[in-house]
């Protein structure tokens, strides 16, 4: 089933028209549970990975690991509450049975964190393939996009995990590795539970810290006085979380930089100013009321903002509810890429 995005409740340019020349086009890959395989798209899925290929892994030093744990413990637990949930109605509290409770891994008992001063196998986090995704991100002669990443917190990039955005084309893979390493130790929240995409494409505009200074407060006096119109019964809009910047996983668009203010994001090798590539989600949108959710998908109260399923397929978890913001360079898909959290 695709996912649609409803339009916009305003139609933004019209008001200021200005915005014409701060668009941009966003691919927004609605993840969702399922069973993906190294032939299609995904989030949390095998990758094609080539058998003569060493995969990757991370050898930084891991000297913040607040709750290090073993990969197989992790699905464990998911595995057990996520029946609970299947079988849990909405206006419910979850409710494991006596066999579920004996089985269930206690989180707060956790791996050795000396395991984490071994290489660490990084984790496949998205796969895109050119002909399922409009907008694809890569150099001409590719046509597979793979993001993987070290698991763990890292001190030296503000406590996330490290990315790795890989570029292949898949009629050169051959032979395929069969079993890829898995990791000693992950975080639980950079663990992502297999999904299939949805990919749709989605109109966004800038930032508004990254507009010119003077359109940005006319939007804000307009945010305004649409908030005093609220007030005698008519619905207000934000332009920051309904006409702007779309919720959820992502490729391309425009970043939004809500928790610290827009910052430099340039090149580690040549300083060019880089562009989105990805954005990983903790939750595809914003609470049930959310302009940005599918009109496939259903809105009923009671499931606001939580880490269940349907906000949170992917299991990912950025911060505290926040996104991973992954840029790379526009002179060469080759330069570092770049994260910041918001
Ligand atoms: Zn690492
Ligand atoms: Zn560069």
């Amino acid at each position: 089933m695709a996912r649609t995005t409803p339009p916009r409740p305003v139609d933004i340019p019209a008001v200021f028209p200005e915005l014409r020349d701060h668009v941009g086009t966003a691919t927004r890959l609605h993840p969702r549970p399922g069973a993906p395989t190294v032939h299609g798209s995904s989030v949390g899925g095998p990758l094609l990975w080539p058998a003569q290929e060493p995969w990757p892994h991370c050898t930084d030093e891991h000297d913040y690991l607040p709750s290090p744990h073993r990969p197989e413990t992790v699905r464990r637990w998911r595995r057990i509450l996520g029946a609970a949930w299947g079988r849990t109605r909405r206006d419910e509290q979850l409710q494991l049975t006596e066999q579920e409770q004996a089985e269930l891994p206690d989180l707060d008992d956790c791996a050795p964190a000396e395991l984490g001063e071994q290489p660490i196998a990084m984790v496949p986090v998205v796969q895109l393939y050119r002909r399922d995704t409009p907008g694809f991100l890569g150099p001409d002669d590719t046509d597979v996009l793979q993001l993987l990443w070290c698991p763990l917190d890292h001190s030296d990039l503000g406590y996330n995990p490290r990315v790795l955005p890989v570029w292949r084309r898949a009629a050169d893979v051959g032979e395929l590795l069969s079993a890829p390493p898995e990791p000693l130790i992950v975080s639980e929240s950079y663990l992502p539970e297999p999904c299939v995409l949805h990919p749709e494409q989605v109109r966004e505009y800038e930032f508004g810290g990254l507009l010119p200074r003077e359109l940005d407060k006319r939007i804000l006096q307009w945010e305004q006085d649409m908030a005093e119109r609220d007030a005698d019964g008519e619905p207000a809009y934000s332009y920051q979380f309904d006409l702007s910047i779309a919720p959820g996983w992502k490729l391309g668009g425009f970043a939004s930089w809500h928790l610290t203010d827009p910052g430099p994001m340039d090149c580690a090798e040549c300083g060019t100013p880089m562009r989105l590539l990805l954005t990983a989600a903790t939750y595809e949108t914003n609470g049930p009321a959310d302009s940005w959710r599918p009109v496939e998908e259903s809105r009923e109260p009671g499931e606001f903002m939580s880490l269940q399923p349907d906000n949170s397929p992917t299991a990912v978890e950025i911060g505290r509810g926040y996104s991973l913001w992954i840029f790379y360079c526009p002179v060469s898909f080759g330069h570092p890429p770049g994260t910041t959290m918001q």
